[in-house]
């Protein structure tokens, strides 16, 4: 299936995993949410199981006990699934990279589609690298 025809088949339902981390990501994620920023106008829904996702969300440094949930939920989630790494923990480690109980970056674990930077990202950072990555798949075929 071209990718470009899952994207538009139905809305996008957001699954948020959010891993060690200061917390100003998940803030910022959940920011997004608000009538504000309003993502849900874009039909994009944060829902409450991988089950029912179609976007992984991953901030935050990725530990080993972090590692190992991370690796069940991209098992347990639908395919294709998108994965963006959102903040400089999410995309690199950040500050986190190089510690002892520091697993590698999210997409040493898991496939990664897009990186959203930032320490945090703004809402407006983050809206906007999913509209692009959306943009992106358009023209994609998916992946399993
Ligand atoms: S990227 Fe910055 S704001 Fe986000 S979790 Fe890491 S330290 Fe906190």
């Amino acid at each position: 299936m071209a990718f470009k025809d899952f994207i538009f088949r139905k809305s996008l339902w957001l699954f948020h995993f959010g891993g060690a981390s200061c917390n100003n990501c998940d803030i910022e994620i959940l920011d997004c949410l608000t009538p504000r920023y309003d993502v849900e106008r874009f039909g994009m829904l944060l829902v409450g199981s991988i089950r029912h996702a179609d976007v992984l969300l991953v901030n935050g440094s990725i530990n080993h006990k972090d590692k190992e949930r991370l690796l069940e939920l991209y098992r347990q989630a639908p395919k294709p699934i998108l994965v963006v790494a959102i903040g400089a923990c999410g995309c690199t480690g950040g500050i986190f990279a190089g510690g002892y109980p520091f697993a590698g970056p999210v997409d040493q674990i898991i496939p990664v589609d897009a990186y959203i930077p930032g320490c945090p990202p703004k809402p407006e950072a983050i809206l906007s690298g999913i509209v692009q990555l959306i943009e992106k798949k358009k023209t994609e075929k998916a992946h399993a």
